[in-house]
């Protein structure tokens, strides 16, 4: 299976559909990562916060799988915002993943609370230049806290990695995200399962004999949007990677544009999560 590549602001080209890591604990990642990567994934979403980097270092080093073919994108934890915090969090999120350079480094929050977000994106910078990380970008950041890294650096992200599913479509950023050049992932592509069973994904799904996910995850790639979502479950991983041989027509697309909701934001408000600390 090849994954079609997204071309990024600086050049790089990340896999459009990848894997997803949040609560995938430390004991599942052999199984569920492994299931992944032989179903064809290339591209990992892990973070500091997830604790599993460690686990997803040690199935990459057993599998055999050239580094060159794999995508890994981790990020830096609320509580290690600043520019030496940075710098040490990077540290520790490569030796966990037994990695020498990234692929994707993320801010996770911007915690504007703590109004240190700029120092830390100074940090990824540096890092960058240094060739340690290959691209940087931001994640759950407003149109605000982008002007703000870019105006004290001069430096655009290359993605915003945002919540963004079929009942909290986002219309606003990505047009604003899309004017700076700056490529969208979306978290919880699949609304954390919980949209699965809405009446018109799956009339959409009966019509092409596929699940609702792969149609959710369909219409995500429609529009140039990076997915990579999450399951333990081998026959849901494998299913998940089987969304290139069908397509969305306007009817269905428009169908499920206007599944968009007011009351459709699952997860906090971007500025309003604090630096929560993390045990290591
Ligand atoms: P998701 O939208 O990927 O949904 C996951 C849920 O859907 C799980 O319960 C899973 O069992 C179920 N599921 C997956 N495939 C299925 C299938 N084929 N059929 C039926 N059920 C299926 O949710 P997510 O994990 O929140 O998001 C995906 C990834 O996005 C995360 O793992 C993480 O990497 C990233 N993320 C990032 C942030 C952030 O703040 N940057 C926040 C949340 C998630």
């Amino acid at each position: 299976m090849t994954v079609p590549r997204i071309r990024l602001n600086d050049g790089t080209e990340i896999p459009a559909l990848g894997y997803g890591t949040w609560q995938l604990d430390e004991g599942a990642v052999p199984e569920a990562l492994g299931a992944a990567l032989d179903a064809g994934y290339r591209h990992i979403d892990t973070a500091h916060a997830y604790g599993n980097e460690a686990a997803i270092g040690r199935v990459i080093a057993d599998a055999d799988i050239a580094r060159d073919e794999l995508w890994i994108t981790s990020k830096l934890w609320n509580d290690r915002h600043g520019r030496d915090a940075t710098l040490r969090a990077f540290d520790g999120t490569m030796e966990r993943l037994g990695l020498d350079v990234l692929d994707l480094y993320l801010i996770h929050w911007p915690v504007p609370m703590e109004d240190k977000y700029a120092e830390s994106w100074q940090a990824m910078v540096e890092l960058r230049e240094q060739g340690r990380i290959r691209s940087i970008g931001v994640s759950n950041f407003e149109p605000d806290h982008i002007d703000r890294i870019v105006g004290e650096t001069g430096v655009v992200p290359s993605v915003d990695q945002i919540e963004l599913h079929p009942r909290y479509q986002q219309r606003a950023i990505r047009d604003t995200l899309a004017a700076r050049d700056i490529r969208i992932e979306s978290w919880s592509p699949l609304g954390q399962g919980e949209i699965m069973s809405d009446p018109t994904i799956a009339r959409i799904a009966e019509t092409h004999g596929k699940s609702p996910a792969q149609v959710i995850l369909r219409w995500h790639l429609d529009q140039g949007l990076i997915v990579f979502p999450k399951s333990t479950s081998p026959d849901h991983i494998r299913s998940n990677m089987d969304v290139f041989d069908f397509a969305l027509d306007a009817e269905q697309t428009a169908a499920i544009d206007a599944l968009d909701a007011a009351d459709g934001k699952m997860g906090p408000k971007p500025s309003e999560l604090g630096p929560i600390p993390l045990s290591e």
